[in-house]
């Protein structure tokens, strides 16, 4: 055990202490009984004190430790202690209930978080440009500029950035006419955002079921779904996997229905060698903390119609007239974006394909190490047209597993997510369902593993670990 470099027997003396924190390099000894349980906590500092009051190296060290020590019944408890207290503690014992050391936890040892940005190239010179310049508020050359890279990435003419995703969903639907009376069709697994923006814009989900493979929306069920109401479908790209898109715009060519994709957790994702985003009527994306790109919070309709991206502009900007100032032509909203959000922006889209590239390699890594689970099923990524990209890693799991698994993850300082729960699964949605038993079955046993800048290869290998020991023990 990685503890036993820390660890010295109460008989132990000053100098075999003293040796024990030299060789570990932690400043710190800790100090136990014969039968294992911790009876106190040695730092280099008290034992140069002890010296100092005359004590001699062949001294035992039990007279001379600190008995009055902190620690954690859990890694996540320690975590916890060492954020809200601002002490000169520099490492905590995790004990069991019997006092035995199980772990230890070091001040400033990361927590593993699920997803932190990337904001190592030029945001923050970008952010301080437009700070200065005073431009603060929602109009300045970063909102224009980053319109029109993030449209282009995506092959598309026109780019309207927004407060966020759900504005961006709720300004297309707005846009596209889609109200009271009419019908959405959306899937079952995403983020509530996407059925909620419906909501929002006064319409009705029809919330359909996903596919096996892809975990997206299921085009036959889709083509099921469809009344005389139906007005628009709403593909969502789950976890970085993009949707069938040439069946997705059959159906809607055939049935005279509109295409938003929700684009939000899949920036750069590619059908059939077209990045997601260039398919539909209008394609919104988020740029919200933890998505692949992001502005802290921010959003983005993109369209290759002139019109639609016109009355956009105008929704977004509270429905006014875009010649005559405080002339409203439409009852619009307040959904723009902040030139300070558009320049981190900018500065994401310059690096966007390092940082795809790297979530790649994340993911390969974990993939490699996951090999040997046999019951563990990676998110598919070789299926056919589609070409993904890693926002969260996406795994299943045997869903008896699932929560102790997560649970595990918690208690060692590790932020992993369960899959969304199914919209069909929560009171207030599920009467807009059909049947889903597909989102069902994989919603249970679903984990989004960290993407996070700051993950080491040790601690990939710990959650593997961690999840190796769940299955083989179940
Ligand atoms: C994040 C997300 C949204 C909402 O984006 P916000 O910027 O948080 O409003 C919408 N749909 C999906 C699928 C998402 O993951």
């Amino acid at each position: 055990m990685y503890t036993d470099k820390l660890i010295c027997n109460e008989y132990a003396t000053i100098k075999q202490v003293m040796e024990c924190i030299n060789q570990n390099a932690k400043g710190v000894a800790f100090i136990v009984d014969d039968s294992e349980k911790i009876i106190g906590i040695v730092t280099d500092g008290d034992i140069r004190r002890t010296l100092l009051e005359g004590y001699g190296l062949k001294d035992k060290i039990k007279d001379h430790c600190n008995r009055q020590f902190i620690y954690a019944s859990s890694i996540n408890e320690a975590h916890e202690l060492f954020s809200k207290f601002d002490w000169k503690v520099r490492i905590i014992p995790v004990l069991n209930d019997r006092r035995e050391i199980v772990d230890y936890v070091e001040a400033g040892e990361p927590h593993v978080s699920l997803a932190q940005p990337q904001l190592n190239g030029n945001e923050y010179r970008y952010l301080m440009d437009a700070f200065w310049s005073t431009w603060i508020s929602s109009t300045g050359k970063y909102v224009t500029m980053f319109e029109e890279k993030f449209a282009d990435y995506c092959g598309v003419k026109y780019g309207m950035a927004t407060s966020n995703g759900t504005t961006a969903l709720h300004l297309a639907l707005v846009a596209l006419g889609i109200g009271a009376g009419d019908e959405v069709v959306v899937p079952d697994i995403t983020f509530a955002a996407t059925v909620n923006a419906v909501f929002h814009a006064g319409a009705v989900p029809v919330i359909v079921d996903i596919e096996e493979d892809s975990w997206c929306i299921d085009p036959d069920k889709i083509r099921n779904a469809i009344t005389p109401r139906t007005k628009a479908i709403i593909p969502v790209h789950l976890y970085g996997q993009p949707c069938d898109m040439d069946e997705i715009c059959d159906i809607a060519r055939e049935n005279g229905l509109y295409v938003i994709e929700d684009c939000a957790e899949a920036h750069g994702a590619e059908w059939n060698g077209k990045r997601v985003g260039s398919f539909g009527d209008i394609s919104c994306f988020s740029f919200f903390g933890n998505k692949v790109v992001t502005t802290g919070e921010g959003g983005m309709c993109v369209t290759n119609n002139e019109m639609l991206a016109q009355k956009i502009q105008i929704l977004r900007d509270h429905g006014m007239n875009r010649k005559r100032k405080y002339y409203h032509d439409v009852v619009g909203f307040n959904y723009r974006m902040t030139n300070m959000q558009a320049a981190i922006g900018v500065g994401q889209l310059e690096h966007i394909d390092e940082i795809l590239t790297w979530r790649n390699a994340l993911e390969d890594a974990y993939a490699d190490k996951l090999a040997q689970i046999p019951k563990v099923i990676l998110q598919k990524k070789d299926l056919n047209q589609r070409k993904k990209i890693a926002w969260l890693v996406s795994i299943l799991v045997p869903a008896e597993c699932r929560d102790k698994i997560i649970k595990i993850f918690h208690e060692n300082g590790i932020d992993t997510r369960a899959f969304f729960i199914p919209l069909s699964e929560m009171d207030i949605y599920k009467k807009y369902a059909s049947d889903c038993n597909v989102s069902k079955r994989i919603s249970r046993c679903g984990i989004n593993l960290p993407t996070t800048a700051e993950i080491t290869e040790t601690s990939v290998e710990k959650i593997v670990d961690i999840i190796k020991e769940q299955i083989e023990s179940i």
